[in-house]
């Protein structure tokens, strides 16, 4: 079929993105983007990949070495990490509450891990201790735990497990993707000892870069892993590598790593145009600072959830382990879920997303992240929502939503 020049341009409809990613890009991130492509090893880039490097060790606030990008979305984060550390037979254990628990499982197993798994009931997250109780008597390689699970909006505590892991000699990889940037993840405090963020959620950039970071402990794992063939591995590199070399080349941490020192190997191309757009969305998280934007998400979070019950709809989960930068919202009975997402989309342009498994048709999961989470974007899918309810045949509190959510930010304001 031929294509007319009308079908053949890029339509972009207007949208306000609240979902729990990917959200919208802050334009200053699109304009970096847009900048000419420098050469990987112009020590112009170079310089932008060390900033990008001492950015993101003050986003994870940590004194670690290691923090740099992983080419890929976020599960190429992830893969990186568990690729790097798992020898099959390797014992991991993996306590799932929601959908990315099992993202890990999924992971693991296919680089031959001995699976152990703890579960808890989806709207909930674990008591530290059963965790730590379990390591104990499992006694694994590697804990891996999710610390904002979007498919629930829960966010597990890791401070204590992290330091008894520590204690226990486990390495404990944190799936940090949706809290990165938007609520605190103190990967030295709380002893954690991979983490992996996201780009597509807190940090407003576009997804397909994976921001890591990781200590000594987990470096020893993946020198002793390291290929010394190629010619390219130094004596010191023979020494150490003693155990079975890596099974992925592209997520070779000990590979990326001498890609991302000094030495600069050549591994993979740089995606250029991402390292921009990542160099540009951390500027911005620490230009308006940790603490400020923590409590402007917080803020956004209050809004929404006074609106939300205003209304006279329920959110879902447990409060108290509540995730500041996704709300899970019922959805009454009887009420077709998708519907509502649908005229929400068609009408408003505003989008929020539904949930998966157990929970699907049973929730609907509202984003407020990074550069998305503002006052207006609150009230206009407060607004948007309640007249797309109205339009769907439900019966709600007419107008107090909106009223409820402004009452929130004049008194923050005062
Ligand atoms: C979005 C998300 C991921 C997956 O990210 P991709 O960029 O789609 O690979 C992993 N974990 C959590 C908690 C997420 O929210």
């Amino acid at each position: 079929m031929e294509r007319t020049k009308e079908q053949r341009m890029l339509k972009i409809p207007p949208r306000k993105i609240m979902t729990p990613g990917p959200v919208e890009v802050d334009p200053r991130v699109l304009r970096a983007m847009s900048m000419p492509i420098l050469g990987q090893f112009d020590p112009a880039f170079t310089q932008i990949m060390n900033e990008v490097m001492v950015m993101l060790r003050e986003a994870f606030q940590t004194k670690n070495h290691w923090a740099y990008p992983i080419d890929g979305t976020s599960r190429a984060g992830l893969e990186a990490v568990i690729a790097s550390l798992i020898e099959p037979g390797d014992r991991m254990l993996v306590p799932i509450y929601g959908r990315f628990g099992d993202l890990f499982v999924e992971i693991g197993e296919r680089y031959g891990a001995e699976i152990h798994t703890m579960s808890c009931p989806w709207g909930t997250v674990f008591d530290p201790q059963d965790v730590i109780n379990e390591i104990k008597k499992v006694r694994p390689k590697v804990v891996a735990l999710v610390h904002g699970e979007t498919s629930t909006g829960r966010m597990q505590p890791l401070a204590e497990i992290g330091h008894a892991c520590r204690e226990l000699d486990t390495l404990l990889v944190v799936d940090a993707v949706a809290t990165f940037g938007g609520a605190d993840v103190r990967v030295d405090d709380w002893c954690l000892d991979a983490v992996i963020g996201g780009a597509q959620k807190c940090l407003s950039v576009p997804s397909g870069i994976a921001p890591i970071t990781y200590n000594e402990r987990i470096e020893k794992v993946i020198l002793s892993r390291k290929k010394v063939e190629r010619g390219i591995a130094t004596e010191s590199d023979k020494k150490v590598a003693s155990a079975m070399p890596i099974r992925s080349n592209y997520f070779d941490l000990s590979q990326l790593q001498d890609y991302w020192s000094e030495r600069r190997l050549n591994h993979h191309t740089e995606a250029t145009s991402m390292e921009y757009a990542l160099h540009e969305g951390l500027h911005l998280v620490l230009d308006e600072g940790l603490e400020q934007r923590f409590a402007r998400h917080l803020l956004n979070e209050k809004a929404l959830m006074a609106g939300i019950e205003a209304m006279g709809l329920d959110l879902f989960g447990d409060p108290d382990c509540k995730m500041p930068t996704v709300t899970c919202v019922s959805v009454p009975v009887g009420v077709n879920a998708d519907d509502v997402r649908n005229v929400l989309l068609d009408q408003f342009g505003i989008e929020i997303a539904g949930s998966f498994g157990s929970l699907q048709g049973k929730i609907w999961r509202i984003g407020t992240m990074g550069y998305g989470c503002r006052k207006d974007n609150v009230l206009a899918v407060l607004a948007g929502l309640e007249a797309s309810l109205i339009r769907c045949g439900v019966t709600v509190c007419r107008g107090e939503a909106l009223q409820a959510a402004m009452d929130v930010y004049d008194e923050a304001a005062d």
